[in-house]
């Protein structure tokens, strides 16, 4: 059996950066909190629970005592405000990516253009990209949602760092028709297109494929997605503990590729996992 790894898989720099300043932080300081999960891998979040970092929910329980880390998809202009008033040390580990596609939506906005925001409504990266729009803004999710949009002079187009490239650029053609002039703004991040490109470029070559990160993180769940379509022997884990050696049985060629808040140890867990079973077919097959 033949494992071939993505090039690009797991961290990317955001979240490197990010995980990093918690642990630092967490090293030097008692009574820190995350404004929600650091990242959206519940292993590491557990991890740096041990730690003493925990995520509160709600921007209510923070208490003047804390230091405060916002996490790499940043939070909404008005929560930044909060937190200020509350007296807290803020440290914030918003990607700068993220604060690009902040300021590319409040530029927009106030060079005149309604502004569109592709990316998943419910997502706290797309809350705080559109608190940043000082008029008129809409949120699409995908084409068809675009094709809804009303007519309008000057739309101005940006999207959640971990869009899937093909999706932002079958909207940006839709909305080509619904206005006299379009100014477009790819906020989408390399960190993800690479992780996109590199996972296809396994994807295709194998007869099953394992994509490892967060079941809650939305980049894993779109490399899910996007493998899919060129293996249909695609699974989506957190850990190798979700493998069993059955699922293996008649597999030449397994790929991996792994979210951006993917810790490396839970990468290399599964790596170590299926050579075990590739050692233990071969020997099977020696015998
Ligand atoms: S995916 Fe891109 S935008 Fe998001 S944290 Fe990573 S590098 Fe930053």
């Amino acid at each position: 059996m033949k494992i071939l790894v993505a090039e690009h898989a797991g961290f990317c720099f955001g979240v490197e950066r990010a995980v990093g300043i918690v642990e630092d932080t967490a090293n030097k300081k008692s009574n820190v909190i995350t404004l929600g999960p650091i990242i959206h891998n519940p292993q590491l979040v557990n991890k740096l629970k041990e730690k003493g970092v925990l995520p509160l929910e709600n921007i209510d329980e923070v208490k003047d005592v804390h230091t405060v880390i916002i996490r790499s998809h940043g939070i909404t202009k008005d929560n930044y405000e909060l937190l200020k008033n509350k007296g807290v040390e803020i440290i914030d580990a918003t990607c700068p990516f993220v604060i690009k596609a902040h300021n590319s939506a409040m530029k927009l906005s106030k060079e005149g253009y309604s502004v569109i925001v592709f990316g998943d409504k419910n997502h706290p990266e797309v809350k705080g990209i559109v608190s940043y729009v000082e008029g008129e803004y809409f949120l699409v999710s995908n084409s068809e949602e675009a094709k809804n949009l009303p007519f309008r002079k000057k739309y101005g187009l940006v999207a959640q760092t971990t869009q899937n490239s093909q999706s932002f650029e079958e909207v940006v053609s839709v909305v080509q028709d619904k206005c006299d002039e379009l100014k477009v703004i790819n906020t989408i991040c390399n960190a993800t297109t690479h992780r996109q490109e590199a996972a296809k470029e396994v994807a295709k070559q194998v007869d099953m494929m394992i994509v490892i990160g967060g079941k809650n993180s939305g980049n894993t769940r779109r490399l899910f997605e996007i493998c899919s379509e060129l293996c249909k022997n695609t699974v989506h884990i957190e850990t190798k503990d979700e493998l069993s050696e059955k699922m293996f049985e008649n597999i030449e060629k397994v790929g991996i590729t792994a979210g951006a808040s993917t810790p490396d140890y839970l990468i290399k867990d599964v790596i170590n996992y299926l050579e075990e079973v590739k050692n233990e077919r071969e020997r099977k097959e020696n015998r």
